[in-house]
């Protein structure tokens, strides 16, 4: 039988002993709440990416711009150029717009999750994770790894997506009056670290007694999972091209639509069809041997480099700037960027 209370006080205690040490978190049983700033800000990188892959970004973000205002303050291109790397530009683009109102409406985070849903790029996950971490507020906060948690804990055998609301309402049962934050965190840490995707440690886990698949032995493969069509893929073409003064091509994407705002080579439209050689200007162009591959969360993109050192000429699009860092340019333009650079240096 399960004891919902016995769950809660196992978490509670097992993230007491096991809790990640994470920059943004404040350790339990700390009197103390965590920064919203630094819990939002997190929470924005975190959506798609890796804790490992957002510590160094959460580390140079928090020095340059320690505090909502400091953000809010920063020039656009400074903050694009600093997220570079970390995929879906429109979340940079919200995040500069959620400082903005946040200084604008006096430079506290709102409290509430009605609240924090009001503010530009903050969805219901994160409303409840800021309300919970950094306010103590008992909200549900339910991400991936905790649907997950539930659907093993309840042996729930509704494939996703349509699972998710039976799972949010499971999980609304467990959320305690007191501590919500720290519930919601050793859910995450539990999901994570010992209730994993592939190979639940079963063994390890605070929570094992009452958890129905582990009796029934379905826990490794839930929650299911409707299996996904194949990604497309699109092609297109990408033009790296160095003056004699060593001045290198670049535009500006358009404001909106992928990688929106942000700099990068020169290059035709993507689509499902082989792309065309329509290079911004003639000159002895280069066809890299190896297609520049990267992948969307919806489909496949592979690019045909072309390079050329020129002279003084009038391109077409784009404009020839000071060479950049490739650490500056979203993660599929720093590859084409990088391979120009050894093809024609
Ligand atoms: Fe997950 Fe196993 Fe713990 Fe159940 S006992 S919650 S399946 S790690």
């Amino acid at each position: 039988m399960q004891d919902l209370g016995r769950i809660g006080k196992n978490l509670l205690t097992w993230y007491g002993e096991n809790a990640r040490a994470l920059p943004w978190r404040v350790p339990p049983g700390v009197a103390m709440l965590a920064d919203p700033y630094r819990v939002w800000l997190s929470e924005i990188m975190l959506q798609q990416t890796t804790v490992a892959t957002v510590g160094p970004y959460f580390a140079e973000f928090t020095l340059r711009w320690p505090t909502v205002q400091a953000l809010a303050a920063a020039e656009d291109e400074a903050v694009l150029a600093a997220w570079a790397g970390l995929g879906y530009y429109a979340r940079a683009r919200n995040l500069l717009k959620c400082a903005r109102a946040v200084v604008a409406t006096g430079g506290a985070f709102p409290r509430s999750e009605a609240g924090l849903l009001g503010l530009p790029g903050i969805g219901p996950y994160t409303a409840a994770a800021i309300a919970a971490i950094a306010y103590g507020a008992s909200t549900n906060v339910v991400d991936g790894n905790i649907e997950r948690v539930m659907a093993r804990l309840f042996d729930v055998s509704t494939p996703m997506p349509a699972a998710k609301p039976q799972l949010k309402a499971l999980a609304a049962r467990l959320v305690p009056a007191a501590r919500a934050g720290d519930h919601a965190q050793a859910l995450m840490d539990l999901g994570a670290t010992v209730c994993t995707p592939r190979n639940p440690r079963c063994e390890a886990c605070p929570i094992r007694r009452d958890c129905t698949a582990l009796k029934a032995g379905t826990a490794p493969g839930l929650p299911i999972r409707t299996p996904k069509k194949p990604k497309p893929t699109r092609q297109g073409t990408v033009y790296f091209a160095v003056r004699s003064d060593g001045h290198v091509l670049l535009e500006t994407r358009p404001p909106k639509g992928l990688l929106g705002g942000m700099r990068g080579l020169v290059g035709s439209d993507w689509a499902e069809t082989p792309a065309v050689f329509t290079p911004p200007f003639a000159a002895d162009w280069q066809r890299h041997g190896e297609n520049i591959r990267h992948v969307f969360t919806h489909f496949n993109l592979e690019l045909t480099l072309y390079a050329a050192k020129t002279g003084r000429v009038s391109p077409s699009v784009g404009a020839f700037c000071p060479p950049v860092s490739p650490q500056s340019l979203p993660s599929v333009m720093r590859k084409a960027y990088i391979a120009g650079q050894a093809l024609v240096p």
